[in-house]
């Protein structure tokens, strides 16, 4: 896979990564990821049954495309769906350096196909919402909604940014899975910028509809997010700004854990705190379990 042009500040070895491109003559922008092994840390930590492995695979690569514009360090995007399906949601934050975390409500469901070997994702995922909340540290955070268009995750994330953001974006989103797990991940957006003009927009729309491959096809073959990006474009002069490493990481800790728990109140702690076993809680996003002893919880209600 080696064989393939890497932007500046891609990786050379299999890691995950984005990459970030103009081309057709300045009219789009236009973004790859490869998520193989963020996919496969996802499916380690929640043991989600496959249905659910490739929804959050979607998810996450996607929560990771609609973060690429954070620029602060604290900056973070929190992406969720609420949803009537058997999965009943998702969640994944994505940070402003290329770190994603995220969970499934419901991380074992059946697996249902539209056609062999075509997970059912929308089936899984039913009705529901789609709501993207950017938080800007002190500034207020922005929050938009939108109807779930079919669960597939990929046209979801594209009427967001349509109808919440204005940015006609074309979104596609992939995981391929055998019986031993995740064997590829990742994804491409392209975006309309201001200015595109009818030949641009009718230019685009035949790339879509004249049976561009699947990302999963593409990702199996070895092509790299740059080599997905040119072909689909078919752009000579593209011209590819960076690429960064993407990855699966929770920023937990017991210190948040304190806050968390100090943050339900006196009334509550107080009573937890009479339990002589003391509390366990687990993080949502990594399940990593963090104890808490009588005498720690009776420490933090005088500490509140
Ligand atoms: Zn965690």
């Amino acid at each position: 896979m080696n064989d393939f042009y890497l932007a500046p500040g891609s990786p050379m070895d299999d890691s995950d990564y984005i990459v970030t491109a103009t081309a057709l003559s300045g009219k789009v922008r236009a973004l790859a990821i490869r998520s193989t092994k963020l996919v496969q840390e996802a499916l380690r930590i929640h043991k989600t049954s496959p249905v659910a492995t490739a929804a959050l695979g979607r998810f996450l690569t996607g929560t990771l495309f609609l973060a690429d514009t954070l620029k602060g360090e604290g900056d973070s995007l929190t992406a969720n769906i609420r949803s009537d399906g058997p999965l009943q949601g998702m969640t994944a934050v994505a940070d402003s350096h290329g770190n994603v975390r995220g969970y499934c409500l419901e991380p074992v469901v059946e697996t249902t196909y539209h056609r062999p070997g075509k997970l059912n994702v929308g089936a899984a995922v039913g009705s529901g919402k789609l709501t993207v909340v950017k938080d800007f540290g002190l500034k207020e955070p922005y929050v938009g909604q939108v109807e779930l268009v079919s669960g597939e995750i990929a046209e979801d994330f594209t009427y967001y940014l349509a109808s919440s953001e204005q940015t006609p974006s074309i979104v596609s989103l992939g995981v391929g899975i055998d019986s031993e797990g995740v064997t590829c991940a990742g994804g491409f957006m392209v975006q309309l910028l201001p200015g595109a003009d009818e030949e641009t927009i009718s230019y685009l729309e035949n790339r879509v509809s004249g049976g561009f491959p699947d990302v999963t096809f593409l990702l199996t073959e070895g092509m790299n997010p740059e080599k997905i990006l040119d072909m689909f474009l078919g752009d000579k002069d593209i011209c590819f700004l960076d690429g960064r490493k993407v990855a699966y990481k929770c920023n937990c800790s017991r210190e948040r854990m304190e806050r968390n728990l100090m943050a339900i109140g006196k009334k509550d702690l107080t009573e937890l705190s009479e339990d002589p076993k003391g509390i366990d809680l687990e993080c949502h996003f990594c399940d990593q379990r963090y104890h808490f002893s009588q005498e720690d919880v009776k420490a933090l209600i005088t500490e509140e």
